[in-house]
């Protein structure tokens, strides 16, 4: 008898390329049947099997709060009963946008987009035709969304598939994109000293979760800071990703640092498509109807999306979210170092915030090719282990992991104990 995931899977590969609407999705990577959800709710999700896993991407960093939150559901529902959409400025925009400036200091104006992608391509966009330049620095293994400029040397599913620069981008494009290693404060100094009076702008993950997790070194970011300062480029901090998950006021908050641009996504959406990018108020200045940078969007600031990010910004406001959020995952990180140390298994665990990282090496990696280096075959084993066991990470090694506020203490323990089995039948 097949399972209904492997007939979904065939079903889905005859209209869809790959059979999934994004790659990583596919387990290209890890093999076998991708999971197909029917259902999710806190920390769990169903697969077309009712078969139930903890789940720990979170659709991928969204789902801070838990699955299904009975608030961000309600606000979704009342929303939608007030109408999906109208293609013209609601109060819910304004609130959404006055509640990330408050958070997010360095953000004085923003703006409400509908993918991570779009952010970044038009944070891109803003500081060329902020500065007249057309150069951008960004870091190997870095992800950045899908937009051309920023699809050369990057991560998430582009280094789990083994082609880091996608085919179909220009070789001008690509000429425009210097591509540098991630904590090497050295090299970028070196680079601004050839190219600096061209770079328009330095796009960093200041907590990178597309290679696998890597933190950035303070030095680092305080080194492109000054820069950035220094020669008239713009700094775009990534933080679609880290952003209200590593702390509320996101990795800036957490290095003190402030970028000039910041994009937003995932969580700012609550599960539905809401992302931003926003900063110092004289350079959103020169976005239109302003200024003669251009971007749109039919969907932008969508008022059913709004309330669930709103809602999911509210709930993440509440006292010590995330004192308990950090605790719960370096509690899961220990936990799983510890069961690899009892069986023998060279590996090591890390996080930040909500975030987390495995990797199968000695010591927790501090640049991309030290991330590259670890075991990836044997993450991939580890991966169907859990899998079978109920417990569902990231189908990549070289994706971060994500708890939510849902994963209490039964639910650390209960992975923890999956893993230390997962771990012994690995020796
Ligand atoms: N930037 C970062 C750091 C990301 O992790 C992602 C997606 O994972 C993106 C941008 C692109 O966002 P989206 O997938 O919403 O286009």
């Amino acid at each position: 008898m097949t399972d209904k995931n492997e007939n979904l899977f065939l079903r889905a590969q005859k209209t869809t390329p790959g059979g999934v609407n994004s790659p990583v999705r596919a387990f290209r990577s890890v093999g076998g049947t991708p999971r197909f959800i029917q259902r999710a709710e806190g920390p769990y999700f169903w697969d077309a099997e009712d078969r139930r896993y903890i789940d720990y991407i979170g659709s991928w960093g969204p789902a801070i709060v838990g699955h299904a939150h009975p608030m961000v559901v309600k606000a979704v529902q009342d929303a939608a009963a007030r109408g999906l959409g109208f293609g013209a400025p609601t109060e819910g925009e304004i609130e959404m946008a006055e509640e990330i400036c408050k958070l997010v200091p360095s953000i004085e104006q923003v703006r409400l987009v509908s993918s991570g992608t779009e952010a970044t391509m038009s944070a891109l966009r803003l500081a060329r035709g902020a500065t007249g330049r057309d150069k951008i620095i960004k870091f190997e293994g870095c992800y950045h969304g899908h937009a051309d400029s920023l699809l050369v040397k990057a991560g998430s599913g582009l280094l789990t598939l083994g082609n880091p620069t996608s085919a179909g981008v220009p070789e001008d494009f690509i000429q425009h994109t210097l591509v540098l290693d991630y904590n090497n404060s050295q090299q970028l100094e070196d680079c601004f000293k050839t190219h600096g009076k061209d770079i328009a702008c330095v796009i960093v993950e200041p907590v990178a979760g597309n290679m696998n997790l890597i933190k950035a070194t303070p030095e680092f970011l305080q080194t492109m800071r000054r820069l950035c300062t220094e020669y008239g480029s713009v700094l775009i901090f990534d933080e679609v990703m880290c952003g209200f998950r590593v702390a509320l006021g996101g990795a800036q908050s957490l290095y003190e640092i402030k970028p000039d641009i910041t994009a937003l996504g995932k969580i700012i959406g609550g599960g539905l498509p809401v992302a931003a990018f926003g900063g110092r108020a004289d350079l959103m200045a020169n976005m239109a109807p302003l200024g003669r940078v251009y971007q749109a969007g039919t969907l932008s600031g969508n008022p059913v999306a709004v309330a669930a990010g709103l809602t999911t910004l509210k709930l993440i406001q509440e006292p010590d979210f995330y004192t308990k959020l950090s605790l719960q995952t370096s509690k899961l990180a220990a936990g799983l170092s510890e069961a690899a140390r009892k069986a023998g298994i060279t590996f090591c665990a890390d996080s930040v915030g909500g975030m987390f990282g495995l990797y199968f090496s000695k010591e927790i990696p501090t640049s991309y090719s030290e991330m590259m280096a670890s075991d990836s075959t044997k993450f991939n084993r580890f991966f169907h282990l859990m899998l079978d066991a109920g417990v569902y990470l990231a189908p990549s090694a070289f994706e971060a992991g994500f708890v939510s506020a849902q994963h209490d203490d039964q639910i650390i323990a209960a992975t923890i104990i999956e893993a230390e089995k997962a771990f012994l039948q690995m020796n």
